[in-house]
């Protein structure tokens, strides 16, 4: 799991990575609404995974820690994720049909 995160943030970020980077101001969205904190970082996290759904509403900017917490299968979760940002869960039924 490490590795594939080190891949991930060098790997270059796709246009829609960036323009949900802008959108979130580029603050952690989980410190922001969860833990009362402001972090500025410049990772998106695809909560459906990048190969699935590389769209602005699939992708939620995140800290390197909390990045890692999801990551690594902790916290945040994808459920506590798409509850601070509910537009995500339109794409649930697309990739369960
Ligand atoms: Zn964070």
């Amino acid at each position: 799991m490490y590795e594939v995160c080190i891949i991930e943030t060098e790997m270059k970020q796709t246009q829609a990575t960036k323009k949900a980077i802008e959108r979130d101001d580029n603050l952690c969205q989980w410190c922001l609404k969860k833990r009362m904190r402001i972090t500025r970082c410049n990772e998106g996290h695809h909560i459906w995974g990048r190969a699935i759904v590389d769209e602005v509403d699939g992708i939620i900017t995140l800290c390197r820690v909390c990045h890692q917490g999801t990551e690594d299968g902790g916290e945040p979760t994808r459920d506590q994720l798409l509850d601070i940002m509910p537009e995500a869960r339109k794409y649930e039924n697309e990739i369960w049909q």
